[in-house]
């Protein structure tokens, strides 16, 4: 029992000009975990904020010594932000939460039950409805999620949340993952580990506004498919060698047709349909093929995933 008195927990929180939202989200999550069994310690990491986020945080760190931030030089990304708390993390246990309190902290201490009595490793949330959300945004998501399962060979669950528990093993094995076109979604899965998913109902950001616009989380998806899947590419060879074996029998009907009934000149506007559909298609999967030149590109280039400005 002493033992696990010394026992830290760290709470990761990637903050984008939330200057509104960082104090409610600290009142309300040491609300919840007042009777915390274990010790707890925040780190916010300021993603290049364009507001008081930073100066927020300092208020915070001075007043408290359970406050933690790292601070990034620019925008980064929320991907970039979550590596940092993660690298930065010391803690034995490590929860990543949003700052708007779209994450319920309420649910912490049961995460933290659940993986010391049932045995998991980390305990993830996935939100069961997502009301509030405008229909097309979530009809876009299913399409993903299901073309996600398909065609990628990790376990991701539709609606799931970046909010989640982990112990100190998992954490490591993620902060392993060194890769710059980070999907994180993917990359919990992809580590494997027991992991238990605990659903919510969706609620809203307590202050400010969203930081996702829908080309943005469009742009993210595309980056999920490319970072988990190479099937395009498979997809866009196949369909070149079916369209190649059906020119190849079409020109031998032709040829016999020409023999035995002439070639009369005609049928020209089918002709430029055809012209114009496969140059399509060859720019397209020409396409596919530059979306993983550019991320292997990236990827070679080898630069840092973030960095830090000022810490503490
Ligand atoms: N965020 C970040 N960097 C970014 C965008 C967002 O650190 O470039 C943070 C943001 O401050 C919030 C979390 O990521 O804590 C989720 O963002 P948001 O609530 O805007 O996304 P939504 O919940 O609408 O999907
Ligand atoms: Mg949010």
């Amino acid at each position: 029992m002493s033992n696990e008195a010394k026992e830290k927990c760290t709470i990761i929180v990637p903050c984008y000009n939330e200057e509104e939202a960082i104090p409610l989200f600290y009142e309300a999550t040491n609300e919840a975990l007042k009777d915390f069994a274990i010790d707890y310690e925040y780190l916010f990491v300021n993603d290049g904020s364009k507001d008081k986020t930073l100066d927020v945080l300092k208020d915070l760190a001075g007043k408290d010594e359970k406050v933690h931030y790292v601070s990034f030089s620019r925008n980064f990304g929320k991907e970039a932000a979550m590596y940092a708390g993660l690298k930065e993390s010391t803690g034995d246990y490590v929860v990543i939460m949003d700052a708007d309190l779209q994450d319920p902290p309420e649910l912490i201490p049961g995460m933290y039950e659940s993986v010391i009595n049932e045995g998991y490793d980390c305990v993830a949330t996935r939100r069961v409805n997502r009301k509030g959300e405008p229909p097309i945004r979530s009809m876009f998501a299913n399409i993903f999620y299901l073309l996600m399962h398909f065609i990628a060979k990790v376990d991701m669950v539709p609606g799931a949340r970046d909010f989640r528990f982990m112990k100190r093993v998992m954490v490591d094995a993620i902060v392993e993952i060194g890769e710059y076109n980070r999907f994180s979604k993917g990359i919990f899965g992809w580590v494997g580990f027991n992991t238990k998913w605990i659903p919510f109902e969706n609620r809203k950001r307590v202050a400010g506004k969203t930081k996702w616009s829908f080309f943005k989380l469009f742009q993210y998806s595309i980056e999920g498919i490319v970072a988990f899947s190479t099937a395009p590419l498979v997809w866009s060879s196949i369909i070149g060698l079916i369209f190649c074996v059906l020119a190849f029998i079409a020109l031998i009907f032709l040829f016999v047709r020409a023999l035995i009934f002439g070639d009369p000149v005609s049928g020209w506007p089918s002709l430029a349909c055809m012209i114009t559909f496969f140059a399509g298609l060859q720019l397209f999967s020409v396409g596919i093929i530059g979306m993983y030149i550019s991320k292997t590109y990236l990827e070679v280039k080898g630069r840092p995933i973030y960095i830090v400005k000022e810490k503490k």
